[in-house]
């Protein structure tokens, strides 16, 4: 199909469009895909809300999607893939496709009650941050960048379920680790793969830890990948940066990625770290608040699997949880 060249639209297959729109926050981009649908368009994740996004949307379905919108899939609840939903299912009628744990972590990120920012504060504290750092990450970072407008009831996805989408038959793949449940979209017949953020090319999806949704990602998160290893594929249809084709290389190279990450936390560990203090060793400290959340909670996770393997321990110190290294005399290497 011709497609404006003023658009950041570009048909991927045909009936299949990659559509990018910026970002406000973090990442400066993030692409969302159409799949035609009879007359209109299955949406495949939203964009985030900010007003050049929403301009581009519309002047998209006033354009080339003058069919409008006929569903909606969220694959997770991040703010760049469920921002717009809430508005875009407003605005075309389109219905929602949305897995319920999904919609649970979006509603505890906005920290709406005085129970929830009280528990999320005693999580930071918990691992290493201050009161201060703690507030800010509650108020700035959770409730005001990343916690979005809830979109209307609609439907979920199962895993495994077959979901015709117009002329294609996706697989629906429900994936934890980097969120709690993302749905990835498999298309056996075209050997291509709409991965959300589970499989990125240019950047390492973050697996952490937060004061809500899985409390032990990582297994999870590498069982995902193992799991996409084993799929053919020719199409990587990534949420941001470019479509690329080496999809198995790629869920390969991220367990190793992990691998090292493992081996990395438990040679820097010392004996009385928190998780933050580690993630200062590993990363450096961070000098955004957004940044420093993600290194504890990243650095969170590959701690929970160290000591799930018996390579480190940890105790409460005054309401810090602290760990340290387990010396051991056959010294295991960190396998995943
Ligand atoms: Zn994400």
């Amino acid at each position: 199909m011709d497609l404006p060249v003023e658009l950041p639209l570009k048909e991927i297959l045909p009936g299949i469009l990659m559509f990018t729109l910026p970002v406000d926050y973090g990442i400066d981009h993030v692409n969302i895909y159409l799949i035609r649908d009879g007359e209109g368009w299955c949406l495949f994740d939203t964009g985030a809300d900010c007003e050049a996004a929403r301009a581009l949307w519309l002047r998209a379905l006033a354009g080339p999607l003058v069919g409008g919108l006929t569903r909606i899939i969220v694959s997770h609840h991040h703010p760049d893939h469920l921002g717009l939903a809430a508005w875009l299912a407003q605005s075309t009628g389109a219905k929602i496709l949305m897995r319920p744990e999904e919609r649970e972590v979006a509603r505890a990120t906005r920290m709406l009650d005085e129970t929830s920012r009280r528990q999320g504060i005693d999580f930071m504290l918990r691992h290493g941050l201050s009161l201060g750092e703690a507030e800010e990450i509650v108020s700035g970072v959770l409730h005001e960048n990343l916690g979005c407008d809830e979109p209307p009831p609609g439907s979920s996805l199962e895993n495994g379920q077959r979901l015709q989408i117009g002329d294609f038959g996706f697989d629906v793949l429900v994936l934890g680790g980097h969120s709690i449940a993302q749905i990835c979209l498999y298309e056996p017949a075209l050997k291509l793969l709409l991965t959300g953020d589970q499989l990125l090319e240019r950047i390492t999806p973050n697996v952490g830890v937060w004061p809500y949704g899985e409390t032990h990602p990582l297994p999870r998160y590498i069982d995902s990948l193992r799991a996409i290893a084993g799929l053919p594929i020719e199409h990587v249809l990534p949420a941001h940066h470019h479509a690329y084709h080496a999809g198995e290389a790629r869920a390969h190279g991220l367990v190793a990625h992990h691998q090292r990450a493992l081996r990395r936390f438990k040679e820097g560990l010392r004996e009385g770290m928190s998780a933050v203090e580690l993630g200062e060793a590993s990363y450096g400290k961070q000098s955004e608040a957004l940044h420093r959340f993600l290194a504890m909670g990243e650095t969170l996770a590959h701690l929970l699997w160290l000591e799930s393997d018996g390579h480190v321990r940890s105790s409460e110190d005054a309401g810090v949880l602290r760990w340290a290294p387990i010396q051991r005399s056959d010294q295991p290497t960190v396998q995943i």
